[in-house]
C-alpha cells in the first residue's frame, strides 16, 4: 500500500481553506493509504510566539482534525515534536539541499521581504518539510496548491540523497502532490488565498451565526452593484467557489442562472450557501465540542500516534545513518 504524509501548522482553529484544500481529502484518503498526519509545531516556532499559546493551539488543531474525520483507528495522527527523528533527518537533509533552491521558494521570498531580520529557520523550513515527508518514505502528499513548490524541493532532496547514498533501488521515493478540486480557496475579501495570517477566514468550527456574520459582508462580483445588475459567477471569487465546494450540483446550476439573470441578490445567494455550509459543518462542530470536553482523550490519541509514528521514523533514521556512516546511539 502507498503511504501518505501531510502536516498542518498549529495555527489555532482550522479554517475552511485548510479543510477544503487538505483535511477533507485526508479524511477520505486515510481509507485508501497508510496515512500519517502531523501537527507540525516545529514549523510554527519560526517567528515570535507565546509558549502557552502554542500548547493550546496544538491541542485545538488536534481537536479540529479529529472532528473533521481523521480516525486514529485508521490513520496515525501525532505532533511533530514528539517524534525527534524529524529534526534529526532535517539536519542531514540540510547538508544535501542547494542554498539556491531554498532562496527561490516563493513563500520564503514573500515572508522574508516583510521581516527586518530573517532567521535561518524561515529559509530552511522546506528542508524540515522534506524530512517530515521522507521520514515516512511517503510517496503521496495531499496538500493545497500553495505547497506544490515545497514538494518539488522534497523531490530534489530525495534525489540528491538517493544519488549519493542509495545502493541499488532508490531508498527514498520522490513524493507527489495530491490536490483537490478546491486546491486554492479564496478568502472573504475575494482577493487573496484564505489564510489565518490575512484574517479573511471562516473557521471550520464556527457556529451558524458566526458563519453568517462572515458571509453577509463577503465580497462578491464587484461589477454587480445593484440587485438588478446581471452578475458573473466566475467573477465572484469567494461565494461562487464555496457554493461549488459545499452545495449540490443542482444548486450550483441554479446559482449560475439566478446570478447571470439577476434573479436574486447576493444576499439570497449567500443564504442558500449558508444552509449548505451549516449542513456539512454542524456534525464536525458537534464532534469538536465533545472532544473539547475530554482533553485527556485527545492527549492519549496523540501519544499513541507518536508511538506509532516513531516505529517507522526510527527505522528510517537507522537505515539512513547506516548508509551514511553515522553510528546509531
Ligand atoms: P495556513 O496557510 O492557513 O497557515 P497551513 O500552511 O498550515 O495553513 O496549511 C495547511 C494545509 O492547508 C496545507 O495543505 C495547505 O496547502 C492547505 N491550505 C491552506 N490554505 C488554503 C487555501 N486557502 N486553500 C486551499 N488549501 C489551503
Amino acid at each position: 500500500m502507498s503511504r501518505i504524509f501531510s502536516g498542518i501548522q498549529p495555527s489555532g482553529e482550522l479554517h475552511i481553506g485548510n479543510y477544503l484544500g487538505a483535511v477533507k481529502n485526508w479524511a477520505a484518503l486515510q481509507h485508501q493509504f497508510e496515512s500519517f498526519f502531523c501537527v507540525v509545531n516545529y514549523h510554527a516556532i519560526i517567528g515570535s510566539y507565546e509558549p502557552a499559546d502554542l500548547v493550546r493551539r496544538t491541542h485545538e488543531m488536534a481537536v479540529g482534525l479529529l472532528a473533521a474525520g481523521l480516525d486514529p483507528a485508521v490513520c496515525t495522527i501525532f505532533v511533530q515534536s514528539q517524534v525527534p527523528e524529524h529534526t534529526e533527518l532535517a539536519w542531514i537533509f540540510n547538508t544535501l539541499t542547494p542554498l539556491g533552491e531554498l532562496e527561490r521558494q516563493t513563500q520564503y521570498k514573500d515572508k522574508a521581504s516583510r521581516q527586518e531580520q530573517v532567521m535561518a529557520g524561515l529559509l530552511n523550513y522546506p528542508v524540515l518539510q522534506a524530512a517530515d515527508i521522507l521520514l515516512y518514505r511517503a510517496d503521496v502528499v495531499p496538500v493545497g496548491e500553495d505547497q506544490v513548490q515545497h514538494l518539488e524541493l522534497s523531490r530534489v532532496v530525495a534525489r540528491n540523497w538517493n544519488a549519493r547514498f542509495s545502493s541499488g533501488a532508490p531508498y527514498f521515493p520522490e513524493p507527489q502532490p495530491r490536490l483537490t478540486p478546491t486546491r486554492r480557496i479564496v478568502g472573504l475579501d475575494g482577493q487573496a488565498k484564505m489564510s489565518k495570517s490575512i484574517g479573511n477566514t471562516v473557521g471550520l468550527l464556527e457556529t451558524p451565526e458566526q458563519i453568517w456574520d462572515k458571509l453577509r459582508p463577503a465580497v462578491t462580483d464587484p461589477a454587480r452593484q445593484r440587485k438588478t445588475d446581471a452578475g458573473e459567477p466566475e467573477r465572484c471569487n469567494t461565494i461562487y467557489q464555496l457554493h461549488r465546494a459545499f452545495s449540490p450540483a443542482e444548486t450550483v446550476a441554479e446559482v449560475e442562472v439566478n446570478c447571470r439573470g439577476a434573479k436574486w441578490g447576493c444576499i439570497d445567494c449567500k443564504k442558500v450557501l449558508h444552509q449548505h455550509m451549516v449542513a456539512e459543518l454542524t456534525p464536525i462542530r458537534e464532534r469538536a465540542v465533545a472532544l473539547q470536553a475530554d482533553p485527556a482523550l485527545v492527549q492519549d490519541v496523540l501519544q499513541a500516534g507518536a508511538a506509532k509514528a516513531r516505529v517507522v521514523a526510527s527505522r528510517t533514521i537507522a537505515d539512513v545513518k547506516e548508509k551514511m556512516g553515522l553510528p546509531l546511539a
